[in-house]
């Protein structure tokens, strides 16, 4: 008789690659190499329809054409779509306005791909947030249909979508009988189970100061962190570094704070919320994660100073 020793052997496999114009690193833990390259197509294979659908750079995509037609028409989009969409504007309603999926016509004016070499003009920057407004997105749940009330309008899931792709694929895999992985886009973390040793996965947070050293591994098990640096996406004038999250209310970058991580159950949750605390500030940002049951996060500012929510307790030796 032959006595399968499989769950003995059980190993981490790891792919890296580029998705969603970012960096993915997927871990399975699996019984055999095939088996873990299966699970990882599988994941691949879920964030890759997942970035068709809100994608804005396809312009075939049901995010296009939302934005395509914006003050025209409403346009009936998948289930799922319409669903993160209102997902996104709760968000808006919980941050007051400091998350906008409808942030994506300030995009026109700051670039932070290296082609833009002057300030941009008060005037430019005025004009920009008057297309922005969460309140103007008009949402028709019997017809599944999104309207973009104004001309110009546009709205964009780059604070959103890879935490959205991570809690899907981990999702996918935990469906198919995956025990224990790890899908790290691109520092939004989300993992479930644990190590094939029986130990949690440990999460080092990156000190934005000093990118080779970690300043804090924590173990998390079952849940997300995700972390927001303005060390990745900036331009710099006259000595002042303005970063890619914008406030929505002034159509101007954050500024103070360096990082900000975000623990939740969900990585869409803690990646939104990453993004926001950045524009809300550190002591408006602290107060509403304290809000937020199950929901912790770790501020770095400009200076170095670490700040965190109430049930945190950091040992940064
Ligand atoms: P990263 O993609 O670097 O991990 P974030 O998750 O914080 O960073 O997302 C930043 C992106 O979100 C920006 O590049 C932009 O596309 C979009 N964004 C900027 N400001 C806002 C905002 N106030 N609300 C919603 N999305 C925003
Ligand atoms: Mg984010």
């Amino acid at each position: 008789m032959f006595f399968s020793t499989n769950t003995m052997s059980q190993q981490p496999y790891k792919r890296t690659l580029k998705l969603m114009g970012s960096r993915f690193d997927i871990t399975v833990v699996a019984n055999n190499e095939s088996e873990g390259n299966e699970y990882i197509d599988l994941a691949i294979s879920e964030i890759t329809r997942i970035e068709k659908l809100i994608s804005s750079w396809n312009n075939q995509s049901q995010t296009s054409l939302i934005n395509q037609n914006a003050g025209i028409k409403p346009v009936k989009v998948d289930h799922e779509l319409f669903s993160l969409i209102e997902r996104a504007i709760a968000i808006s309603n919980l941050t007051d306005g400091a998350f906008d999926v409808s942030y994506a016509s300030m995009d026109k004016i700051w670039k932070f791909d290296g082609s833009m070499t002057t300030m941009p003009a008060e005037e430019a920057i005025k004009a920009s947030v008057s297309k922005v407004g969460f309140k103007n997105i008009i949402l028709d749940k019997e017809n599944n249909t999104v309207f973009l009330k104004q001309k110009g309008m546009k709205i964009g899931f780059g604070a959103i979508g890879k935490g959205y792709a991570a809690d899907k694929a981990k999702t996918l895999l935990m469906q198919k009988g995956v025990v224990s992985g790890i899908i790290n886009a691109s520092g939004d973390m989300n993992t479930w189970g644990k190590q094939p040793d029986g130990s949690d996965w440990q999460v080092a947070i990156t000190n934005p100061l000093n990118k080779n050293k970690a300043f804090a591994i924590l173990p998390i098990t079952d849940g997300a962190v995700v972390t927001s640096g303005d060390y990745e996406k900036y331009v710099t004038f006259n000595g002042t570094k303005y970063t890619h999250i914008i406030d929505p209310r002034t159509g101007y970058p954050a500024t103070g704070i360096t990082s900000v991580s975000v623990f939740a159950p969900k990585a869409e949750l803690a990646d939104a919320l990453a993004t926001s605390v950045f524009v809300m500030g550190i002591e408006t940002g602290i107060n509403r994660i304290n809000q937020i049951p199950k929901v912790e996060c770790i501020i770095i500012d400009e200076k170095g100073n670490i700040f965190t929510s109430d049930n945190i307790k950091i040992d940064t030796k």
